[in-house]
């Protein structure tokens, strides 16, 4: 049986879903099929929204009804820090917001926001075939692509004009053509799951036994996504709504690895037990059996993600590291982006593909060496974070956060780092960086790494994305890096070498 349609997106989660959507909002005219493998979205990771992807759910999808009645608020990002594991809870260094967030950001269960997002796409006119899996194609240029499918044990073809592929990490276009590489620069993998008995951060209980501690802050400790932060490694605790809690690991194999056990939860509570805050808020934590994944190779790039008819969304587009959640960003840029093009050829405009490719590459390319070049080597370092965390954040907030909200309909379709000002803040935030992981370097060489992880924390008012309020914070990051810099004039020991990476592949899913 052939089925014939404009566009065919492979994968139904949220940024096929979302593409759909957007592109039968922009010509209600257009066939769009969606067919996704799974009978019911389970619970994965992408639980933590930043300001970009909250602007997206809130004024692209208009979602912010739906996500108030069925999600939880997030309440911004703390990191915690120690100098050994006997380190005193409350005398741990914290850094984070005094307030709760001044923008809109949310904890998502991914199960309930996929399928309806997807529901929505459905309700805009869109035909889903599911469950399905696309196991064959033939992208012969727009106009003649054919998937091939297997649908309740049957087989059934698409012929699609246009075909996105949003199947994830399974990449399924890049892979089958030799367009996906490993990042061995990065070798950063991740291991998960959801726990129930989790403390809640602003009990009467804590409060009792760590009143400083309670009231040096009045945002809700428990509504933010928290990290445990060490050498090579961070620790996510997110709350979900229901009460229970998704707790990760994220390390840089060339500085860390996990603890053995029996099973991934209880690795994940051995490693975190080891630190004073992850001891008192996991104390009674129990796993629930069976929501417990690993992810190796986290990092990926897609070498071309649009070509004459087809593109890829999402992670099938390329994926970097999930520090500071900069997973659901990619897909609301490309989803956007994406929708655009794929409109336009359908009405018979023109698309500029190798333009498309070159921005789409830059930007990923951009985002990689800013933040996350070897990040993992300051990530347990409270002062070194601080000022990163403060420049990360506000140079954020002055480029795609103001970007977004500018023009929520029309600027998620340009990507960070576009332009000129996006190529000099791309070359003055990778330089801090590597100034960072220089100094970092030294503190390990000297014995002094994280020495101040204790006693004090950095309380900030509030990230909006007005220019003074974050040209203030990014000021402020700029005086704590070059302080930085200054006392390293006097550190003294042997340079830590960098080990050279293993040779890697990019696996599906090790869950
Ligand atoms: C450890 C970790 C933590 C993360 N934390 C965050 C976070 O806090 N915040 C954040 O924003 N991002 C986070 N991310 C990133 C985030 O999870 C992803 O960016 C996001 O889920 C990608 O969504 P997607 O729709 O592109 O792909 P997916 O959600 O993977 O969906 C792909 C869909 O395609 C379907 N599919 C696959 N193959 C086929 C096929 N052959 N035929 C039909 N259907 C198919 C699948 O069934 C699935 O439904 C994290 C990532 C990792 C690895």
């Amino acid at each position: 049986m052939l089925l014939s349609c404009d566009v065919a997106i492979i994968g139904g989660a949220f940024s096929g879903a979302a593409t759909a959507l957007l592109l039968k909002r922009r010509n209600p005219a257009l066939h769009v099929v969606i067919i996704e493998k799974s009978e019911a979205f389970d619970r994965k990771v992408g639980e933590s929204t930043t300001e970009v992807s909250s602007c997206f759910l809130t004024r692209v999808l208009g979602l912010t009804n739906w996500l108030g009645h069925h999600q939880l608020a997030k309440q911004g990002l703390r990191m915690w820090f120690a100098r050994s594991e006997d380190e005193k809870f409350d005398e741990c260094a914290e850094l984070g917001a005094r307030f709760n967030s001044r923008m809109p950001g949310f904890q998502v269960d991914r199960s309930t926001l996929d399928e309806h997002v997807l529901s929505l796409a459905v309700a805009a006119g869109c035909e889903l075939i599911r469950p399905a899996k696309v196991v064959k194609f033939d992208l012969g240029g727009a106009g003649s692509n054919l998937l091939e499918l297997f649908e309740n044990g049957e087989s059934r073809q698409v012929l699609a004009r246009w075909v996105v592929d949003a199947s994830g990490r399974a990449a399924i276009i890049a892979r089958k053509r030799g367009y996906m590489q490993a990042m061995p620069e990065h070798p950063v993998n991740s291991i998960w799951a959801r726990f129930t008995g989790v403390a809640d951060w602003d009990s009467i209980a804590l409060r009792e036994k760590f009143p400083k501690w309670a009231n040096a802050t009045v945002a809700a400790r428990g509504w933010a996504t928290n990290h445990l932060c060490g050498p090579g490694w961070w620790v996510w605790i997110i709350p979900l709504k229901g009460g229970d809690v998704s707790v990760g690991l994220v390390y840089d194999e060339r500085l860390f690895n996990p603890p053995e056990g029996a099973t991934i939860g209880a690795r994940i509570l051995a490693h975190c037990r080891e630190h004073p805050i992850g001891r008192e808020i996991l104390a009674d934590a129990k796993v629930i059996e069976g929501d417990e994944r690993a992810f190796s190779q986290l990092t990926y790039r897609v070498t071309q993600v649009m070509c004459d008819g087809w593109a890829c969304v999402g992670d099938a587009a390329g994926f970097i590291d999930p520090l500071y959640s900069p997973g659901l960003d990619f897909c609301a840029f490309t989803a956007q982006s994406v929708a655009n093009a794929v409109g336009d050829a359908c009405t018979g405009k023109s698309v500029d593909v190798r333009d498309y490719n070159r921005r789409f590459a830059f930007c990923f390319q951009s985002w990689f060496d800013c933040i996350y070049r070897d990040k993992y080597y300051y990530i347990g370092d409270a002062e070194i974070m601080a000022a990163a965390l403060l420049m990360d954040v506000a140079t954020y907030h002055l480029g795609p956060v103001k970007q977004v909200y500018s023009d929520p309909a029309t600027m998620f379709g340009a990507f960070p780092f576009d332009g000129f000002a996006g190529r000099v803040a791309a070359k003055f935030i990778a330089f801090y960086n590597r100034r960072l992981v220089a100094i970092a370097r030294k503190r390990i060489a000297a014995g002094t790494y994280g020495a101040r992880n204790a006693k004090w924390r950095l309380l900030i008012p509030g990230f909006t994305h007005e220019p003074k309020q974050s040209g203030r914070l990014l000021f402020s990051g700029i005086r704590r890096w070059l302080w930085l810099e200054f006392k390293s004039l006097w550190l003294r020991g042997k340079s830590a070498a960098t080990p050279a990476p293993p040779p890697v592949t990019v696996p599906e899913s090790t869950g």
